[in-house]
């Protein structure tokens, strides 16, 4: 009995990023809280890799870098603010 086999082989694009390294996933323990006085407050992850503000949450990759993330802390999310290098500090006389 003959048995034939398609060859096609596909790689998942989790595999695929696997194999490119970035395999063990970082803690999403970050989120950056925006103020707009017209939208009011709103918050994004942050990538714990390339530090970029996440599009979406609970994604399993970061969309910029490609490094796996892990959601399981992200509860317990750090708030950080942006723009803490640049505030604007002393006042100039
Ligand atoms: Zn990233």
């Amino acid at each position: 009995m003959k048995q034939e086999t398609s060859s096609t082989i596909t790689i998942p694009r989790k595999t695929f990023l696997r194999l490119n390294g970035y395999r063990e996933p970082m803690p999403v323990n970050e989120i950056m809280m925006f103020s707009s006085s017209i939208c009011g407050d709103a918050s994004y992850y942050v990538c714990p890799k390339c530090k970029v503000t996440l599009e979406w949450e609970f994604m399993d990759f970061c969309d910029r870098c490609g490094q796996k993330l892990d959601w399981k802390g992200c509860k317990k999310a750090k708030i950080i603010y942006p723009g803490t290098q640049n505030a604007p500090a002393k006042n100039l006389k």
